[in-house]
């Protein structure tokens, strides 16, 4: 009964939430993904599709959408959005990659170029990373975590 009980548990608190991954051509978004993908606290289930991936953290899921970004395919991406989530409750994170380029942009540059702080909706949120080490990328799973109310 206890061990049944657990179970119920268990599935009750696994949650899965839809991300989805837009950015430019060659940003890292791949890399970034497969650095999730090979991170031993990070569960994944074997890949879904061409563009999805599921990162399990904490019993908490993260359904992972790639819908890139090339313009030929922007007109495609409300079929993501109405098919993942209603995006009224969605949070955003930025990810400024490629951190380790000299001269690169850093996350404040970003922000005042992008003017994030006009965003007033939507939590947001922006993390420097460089995917070729991984660095940065935890604090940004983190924040995703905390923004979905998981402990
Ligand atoms: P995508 O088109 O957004 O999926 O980009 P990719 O993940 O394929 O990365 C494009 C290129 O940028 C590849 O050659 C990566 O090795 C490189 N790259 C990705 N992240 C970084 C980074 O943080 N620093 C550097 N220097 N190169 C990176």
């Amino acid at each position: 009964m206890g061990q049944l009980f657990a179970k119920l548990l268990g599935i009750f608190g696994n949650r899965e939430h839809k991300v989805i991954i837009i950015g430019l051509d060659n940003a890292g978004k791949t890399t970034i993904l497969y650095q999730f993908l090979m991170n031993e606290v990070v569960h994944t289930s074997p890949t879904i599709g061409s563009n999805v991936e599921e990162i399990v953290l904490r019993k908490t899921h993260f359904l992972m959408w790639d819908i890139g970004g090339q313009e030929t395919l922007r007109s495609t991406w409300n079929t993501y959005y109405s098919n993942t989530e209603d995006l009224r409750n969605a949070a955003v994170l930025i990810f400024a990659n490629k951190q380790d380029i000299k001269n690169s942009m850093s996350t404040s540059e970003i922000s005042n170029f992008l003017t994030l702080s006009s965003i007033k909706d939507h939590p947001w949120h922006i993390q420097g990373c460089c995917a070729l080490t991984g660095e940065g990328l935890p604090a940004g799973l983190e924040w995703m975590i905390s923004r979905v109310g998981a402990k």
